[in-house]
């Protein structure tokens, strides 16, 4: 099955944040009308995370041209449970987007993280990833298990 790809409104900073963590494709602007968020959906064939009651109203919506929902929890937690639950997500939980930019992450070779980690993280880590966009370094350390374990809670 094709994963959804989201696009979210300003309420929903975090969220996208940790759907990105899961795996998703998850756009989300800082400074959006609800025009333009709407057309980003409608062009990159996004779902739309929202919390505003009357954006969902809008016609190219209720006509089902673009799906969007509505976010009812209050709490991170809780509208990551919601949204797994309604949209039957997976979390395919293997660092595979970047959390600040939401693009796909690029395997490296060990050697080429040697003098861009922590001499740590280098010793203990053997696999690394690389977000050609921002130049972030990203690994399997331990934040990553405190990640994996919120999520397992979830999905
Ligand atoms: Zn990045």
């Amino acid at each position: 099955m094709k994963r959804p790809k989201f696009i979210l409104d300003q309420m929903c900073g975090r969220l996208a944040k940790w759907l990105r963590l899961m795996g998703y494709d998850a756009t989300y602007f800082n400074d959006i009308t609800d025009g333009e968020l709407i057309d980003i959906a409608n062009k990159e064939n996004r779902v739309i995370l929202t919390r505003d009651a009357k954006l969902v109203k809008r016609k190219i919506i209720t006509r089902g041209h673009i799906e969007a929902l509505i976010i009812d929890s209050d709490t991170l937690d809780a509208q990551l449970i919601e949204l797994t639950k309604r949209l039957k997500l997976d979390c395919f939980k293997s660092l595979e987007r970047c959390i600040e930019c939401n693009v796909e992450l690029r395997s490296i070779p060990k050697s080429e993280a040697k003098n861009n980690v922590p001499p740590y993280v280098y010793k203990t880590q053997d696999s690394f990833s690389l977000c050609p966009s921002c130049g972030r370094y990203y690994w399997k350390g331990t934040h990553w298990k405190h990640i994996q374990k919120k999520l397992d809670g979830i999905c």
